[in-house]
């Protein structure tokens, strides 16, 4: 979803933005008036995310899963070993791109029980030589998301934030790299979010190609070649709601909690249905749920669909129910899905 908010104002400015005289998507992205609209999401994204000065902002396309390439083309150079932590589909593709480019260390996973939860990391699992350590702070499919951070001593942690960004305050000092596919919580599909610390700039391998080189994007402004114009300019938008209508990432994070609780709290006490996702791993974004029965989920998915709800099927590789209730979505949608859930519950017992 994306806010209301956002869609109007983009569809007041779709014809005519400002004086220009042309719509966003017509603009040179080599414009003077375009290159405010990009500079304005970028200043937007380092006030709302307090990113601080020593780590710079990328623009990209690929989406998150060209990351899974970039990350240790730029990254693996000094010891060439890299530690990965699988938590789900997105982390198993990150780590399979990787050990394309050298020695890759599973340091945990969480396969033993279908990804259901997160598992404890100490720092002694982890390599101290690696060039990196990498894990999906939210699983998108599994609905699980870490509720620490693990102590990587100084390793560089990186982080696949893609279905979490903008969810919650996230301290971005603890990062070295930071990426997220926009399409999640950030705006439309097209563009891809880097946040990365400087000093892991400049030291890609030879054969990384030239758009790959996180060099490129960081020396020219994200504008090497042509950006993602209409989607940055979007992903403003969305950083200006967040700034001016929530109130900030803090704010953000109440009501997405009060969002997520008030669904958790139905799963609890639930006869029919529960949640997949052991209580300390708990996403806020995507709550998957199951009724313990194939046939009642099918039918479940049949019915919600017919009354209106969008998208409640869970992901192809875990069956069941999946509520995704990224930022945009509002506390009236969650509202709504308990209630039909409530309705489903007292007819199918
Ligand atoms: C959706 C998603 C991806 C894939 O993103 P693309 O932009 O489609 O490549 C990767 N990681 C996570 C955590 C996701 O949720």
């Amino acid at each position: 979803m994306l806010p209301e908010w956002v869609l109007q104002k983009a569809a007041g400015e779709m014809l005519e933005y400002g004086t220009s005289g042309q719509s966003v998507m017509e603009m040179s992205h080599r414009s003077k008036e375009y290159q405010a609209v990009f500079d304005s999401c970028e200043s937007l994204l380092r006030e709302v995310m307090n990113i601080p000065d020593n780590y710079k902002v990328l623009f990209l396309q690929g989406g998150a899963s060209s990351q899974f390439a970039m990350i240790p083309l730029n990254l693996m150079n000094k010891s060439g070993k890299a530690d990965y932590v699988t938590t789900g589909q997105w982390s198993k593709k990150a780590m399979a791109e990787a050990k394309r480019y050298g020695t890759v260390n599973e340091v945990a996973s969480s396969a033993d029980k279908t990804f259901s939860y997160i598992p404890k990391l100490d720092k002694s699992m982890f390599d101290p030589q690696a060039d990196y350590v990498h894990i999906t702070l939210n699983n998108t499919i599994y609905g699980t998301k870490y509720s620490e951070l693990p102590d990587t001593g100084n390793v560089p942690l990186v982080a696949d934030i893609s279905s979490c960004v903008l969810s919650e305050p996230l301290d971005v000092s603890k990062f070295g790299l930071l990426y997220a596919g926009a399409q999640k919580n950030m705006g439309p599909a097209g563009l891809t979010v880097v946040i990365i610390r400087e000093d892991l700039i400049g030291n890609a391998r030879d054969i990384t190609p030239v758009m790959f080189n996180y060099q490129t994007h960081a020396d020219n402004g994200s504008m090497y070649n042509t950006p993602p114009t209409y989607a940055i300019y979007i992903c403003g938008l969305v950083l200006e709601w967040i700034k001016t209508q929530i109130g900030g990432l803090e704010k953000m994070k109440e009501i997405n909690v009060k969002k997520a609780s008030l669904l958790y709290d139905f799963l609890d006490s639930s006869t029919l249905f529960k949640g997949t996702v052991e209580k300390d791993s708990r996403s806020l974004m995507n709550i998957p749920f199951v009724t313990g029965d194939e046939e009642l989920d099918k039918k479940f998915v049949a019915e919600s669909k017919a009354a209106g709800f969008v998208n409640l099927k869970g992901h192809r590789s875990v069956g069941g129910m999946r509520a995704s209730i990224y930022n945009a979505m509002p506390i009236e949608g969650v509202e709504k899905l308990v209630e039909f859930m409530k309705k489903f519950e007292a007819e199918n017992l």
